[in-house]
């Protein structure tokens, strides 16, 4: 028995050397963990009883009509340019079109080795498994373009990783698509022109029906980014490893890896454990999504007919994604403190009270709701700091029609902290899923105050602090 879900492989109808098709390897005993009801409904997937589901969303027995694949791309890893990666432990099933008419990739991650595993095993361990499940769908609640997880199932097996053994699992993911920049880039790289055209119609036409161009598509990318960064930005989430291959074209968040939301407002603040030279630190995102996006410029370019042209109007397009991003970071940072329509006039205002967020050690998030409740000074090492910035902000905002509302709609009282994370995941292994339930029903509702949630708006103690994350 398998589930009925209806998929359609629009993109196992591109030609053959866009993916490898490849089963998901199955394993040994699929248990599932988590199960999100409410995304399945949107999809207009009808649940089964969990054993189904498990040998379903373990890869054990696909659904009927999904044709599995691995997708191939390239990418910028770190700056180095790397001409093969791919899918390495990841199987597209199809395509579900939702009864709301959107068109959505199904995908298992940590299914088994494909063509493009290089040295991995293919898998992924139950830690980064729920780490994604609990971030992607606490952006989505916090309005924030992503991936979404329906499913994550134990497999019974152990995963080896630099900590010892590890109990295996299985995420699936839905996404508006799974094209990255470093889509664009395998093809480019390869001079495979008409590989090129192919995944730019098909590209123009699931993510911008309305471009007739490389030139349009590579607009509405950089548009997209810009407000994703911004939005990131926003609520003080590092994505950790913003290669060009874990860039996506619709310009949602993906690739969910060693990613944390910063407690303490420091703008240089970088957790991955790989990301020693600090490139993708929170305050250097802006700088690496227009770089990310020089990069696509680069692989569309080779598209137009006329080069020097199009080269002189793809380099304007990304030399003005600074100012974008700069618009869509004015105005989510007035919002939070209860500008609805911020002007370059109140950008002092706002870097005001982020230096001396910096230098008071203030925790970004509370701080930022505290601004409602009139207590963000007690969040300010020296809180006469918070008192020298607030009388000019108290008289700006008495222009304003709906200042608090603004605020309480622009600040989440909730984001998922590192060490709950963690702390969530630790219990996790050893069997005990309350956190993660918990975590998943606080996060869902992130702008409201909950009763006995107070605990999740607190800042790691001293030795609650996570330093690192680690991929998985
Ligand atoms: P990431 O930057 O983590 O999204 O992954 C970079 C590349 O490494 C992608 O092509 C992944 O599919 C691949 N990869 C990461 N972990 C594994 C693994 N355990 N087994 C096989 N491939 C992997
Ligand atoms: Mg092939
Ligand atoms: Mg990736």
């Amino acid at each position: 028995m398998s589930l009925h879900i209806p998929l359609e492989n629009s993109y196992a109808r591109l030609p053959d050397r866009f993916f490898s098709r490849m089963l998901p390897v199955p394993v040994k005993a699929p248990t599932l963990l988590a199960f999100n009801h409410g995304l399945a409904k949107e999809l207009g997937i009808k649940p089964g009883p969990d054993d189904v589901m498990a040998q379903v969303f373990g890869g054990n027995t696909p659904p009927e009509g999904a044709e599995p694949l691995a997708q191939v791309y390239a990418g910028h890893q770190f700056g180095g340019f790397s001409p093969q990666l791919g899918d390495g432990r990841a199987h597209l099933l199809g395509e579900i079109v939702t009864p709301g008419g959107a068109r959505v990739d199904l995908q298992l991650k940590g299914s088994g080795p494909t063509p493009y595993s290089r040295m991995g095993d293919g898998r992924a361990w139950l830690g980064p498994v729920l780490r994604e499940y609990v971030v992607s769908e606490a952006m989505h609640a916090l309005g924030i373009p992503t991936s979404r997880a329906l499913a994550a199932v134990a497999t019974g097996e152990s995963v080896y990783r630099d900590t010892g053994a590890m109990p295996g699992a299985v995420l699936t993911r839905v996404a508006t698509s799974h094209l990255r920049v470093g889509t664009f880039q395998y093809f480019a790289a390869r001079r495979d022109m008409p590989g090129l055209k192919a995944l730019f119609d098909y590209a123009a036409q699931r993510h911008a029906p309305e471009a007739e161009t490389p030139a349009d598509l590579l607009e509405t990318v950089i548009d997209r980014q810009a407000q994703l960064v911004a939005q990131w930005m926003s609520v003080g989430f590092i994505h950790g490893v913003m290669n060009t291959d874990n860039t996506s074209i619709s310009g949602e968040t993906i690739d969910y890896g060693p990613c944390a939301f910063m407690d303490g407002f420091h703008p240089d603040t970088v957790f991955s454990s790989i990301d020693a030279q600090g490139r993708y630190a929170f305050s250097n995102q802006p700088n690496v999504i227009v770089w990310n996006m020089a990069q696509l410029a680069t692989a569309l370019v080779g598209l137009m007919p006329n080069q020097d042209a199009a080269v002189s109007e793809f380099t304007q397009l990304v030399h003005a994604m600074p100012d974008r991003i700069h618009a869509h970071w004015l105005a989510a940072y007035g919002r939070k403190i209860g500008i609805a329509q911020a002007t370059p006039e109140d950008e002092t205002l706002i870097t005001d009270l982020l230096q001396a967020m910096a230098e008071n050690d203030a925790d970004f998030t509370n701080t930022f709701r505290a601004l409602v409740d009139g207590t963000a000074r007690d969040h300010f090492t020296d809180p006469a700091a918070f008192d020298r910035w607030a009388p000019s902000w108290q008289d700006r905002i008495k222009s304003e029609a709906a200042p608090f509302e603004t605020m309480r709609a622009a600040n989440p009282v909730y984001i998922p902290r590192n060490h709950q994370v963690e702390h969530m995941i630790q219990a996790a292994v050893s069997g005990d899923f309350r956190p993660f339930d918990r975590l998943m029903r606080v996060l869902s509702d992130p702008f409201t105050r909950q009763d006995g949630a107070d605990d999740l708006t607190r800042p790691p103690g001293p030795s609650e602090v996570v330093h690192r994350t680690f991929c998985g």
